[in-house]
């Protein structure tokens, strides 16, 4: 078990400002064991010098979909062989670590499988916390069904690169939930809202009637778990906070009246602003339609002010990102889109502390405390000066730990 000890360190993670400098950090195997002000004595262990650097925990990227690496159109995603999806998947948890995100949240199509592999090293990635597929009704964000299409959309169940399933009804939905945590979800992710940025189902319609949405909030409290929304408008957001659901994805048109019911009732919203940014930037590469293109960047537009809204309201925010296909590059631009309406360590936070909560997993990842896994990043530069210092793919990351494992370490002597 190889141990090591960071020295002169000033630990950053949000929670206090400028951070907490001159601490010493004893790693043993995957675990950080010790966290101390003053010099930690033990002969065996590699020392690392850390004055005039930044030691954080790894980033949480609350927001993604490990199996929409592929393609970028979501549907023809969906329709890519297993195998294609399952490489661009390895490809993506590499690149991802290299970026600093240690752990990832996936929102819809990464399996338990996936989850076993990175936890047994046969493959290099981030923790996964999984959904398994989310739930979409008929006709809902994620049914990739043409209107020419006549089949009942069960073809998507067995593709690894779908995020959804197809489910009407209360007891299906029922049962549906259930069959998803018995596939090794950790909470249950509903398409509760038409998709802004869909070139199919632009709609702002509600997905799933209110019976249905209590099903999955029922069946999620038996399991000791929670549902998270995909929703777009003030009126999906409000339903959902109406039923006391924790997770609000994207949150987009949130008005301040409904922050303030999601601050009050402590739920977390996850915006994905670098989502749209991506697709914007790269519209004609990817040959968007440009209508559709008008309408992402409305929908960029209104971005700032829906992080203005919540922060002023003391809405919980955690970092996301959702993107897709070759878009992944775009990953860490969440940080700089934040940090245009918030300040850097409001920003950092997002990214470890509630992140964390919202994974529940708190103690363990998103922290530099005592028996908390080892997931660490050295920064070569101040990212509270500079947010970008946590972007450009890693570059100013001059050592990268997951799990006690050295992903990246340029300071070896
Ligand atoms: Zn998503």
């Amino acid at each position: 078990m190889s141990s090591y000890i960071f020295e002169n360190a000033r630990i950053l993670d949000g929670s206090v400002a400028d951070g907490v400098h001159d601490q010493f950090v004893r790693v043993s195997g995957n675990i950080i064991e010790e966290v101390s002000d003053k010099p930690i004595k033990d002969s065996n262990a590699r020392r690392i010098d850390l004055r005039g650097k930044t030691l954080m925990p790894g980033l949480i990227d609350c927001h993604i979909h490990l199996n929409c690496g592929g393609l970028h159109e979501p549907d023809e995603n969906a329709a890519l062989p297993n195998e294609t999806v399952l490489y661009h998947s390895v490809r993506l948890m590499k690149e991802m670590l290299n970026r600093g995100f240690t752990t990832v949240r996936d929102l819809g199509g990464a399996t338990f499988a996936q989850v076993q592999a990175v936890e047994q090293g046969l493959v290099q990635g981030p923790r996964l916390v999984i959904c398994g597929k989310a739930m979409v009704q008929t006709g809902g964000h994620s049914d990739y069904r043409t209107r020419h299409d006549s089949d009942d959309g069960s073809r998507h169940l067995g593709q690894l690169g779908a995020v959804g399933r197809i489910v009407d009804g209360v007891d299906d939905c029922r049962k549906a939930a259930r069959d998803e945590v018995r596939k090794g979800a950790q909470f249950i992710k509903v398409m509760a809202n038409g998709g802004a940025a869909s070139s199919h189902f632009p709609r702002p319609y509600l997905g799933f009637s209110t019976e249905e949405l209590r099903v999955f909030q029922d069946e999620a409290d038996k399991a000791k778990m929670y549902v998270s929304v995909h929703t777009h408008t003030d009126e999906a957001v409000a339903r959902a906070l109406e039923l006391g659901i924790h997770s609000i994805e994207h949150a987009t048109l949130i008005t301040p009246e409904t922050a303030e019911t999601a601050a009050r009732q402590g739920a977390i919203v996850t915006p994905t602003i670098s989502a749209y940014e991506a697709q914007i930037r790269e519209s004609a590469r990817l040959g968007l339609d440009p209508a559709f293109v008008e309408r992402l960047k409305w929908v960029r537009a209104r971005g700032p002010e829906s992080l203005e809204i919540m922060r002023a309201a003391g809405v919980k925010l955690a970092f996301g990102t959702d993107v897709l296909g070759s878009m992944y590059s775009y990953q860490s631009e969440e940080f700089m889109i934040r940090n245009e309406v918030i300040p850097a360590l409001e920003v950092i936070k997002s990214a470890t502390l509630n992140a964390a909560e919202l994974v529940r997993m708190p103690g363990k990842v998103g922290t530099v405390a005592p028996g908390a896994f080892a997931d660490l990043l050295v920064l070569e530069k101040d990212p509270l000066k500079d947010i970008s210092v946590l972007a450009n793919q890693g570059r100013y990351m001059s050592m990268i730990v997951k799990n006690g494992e050295l992903i990246k370490d340029e300071l070896a002597a």
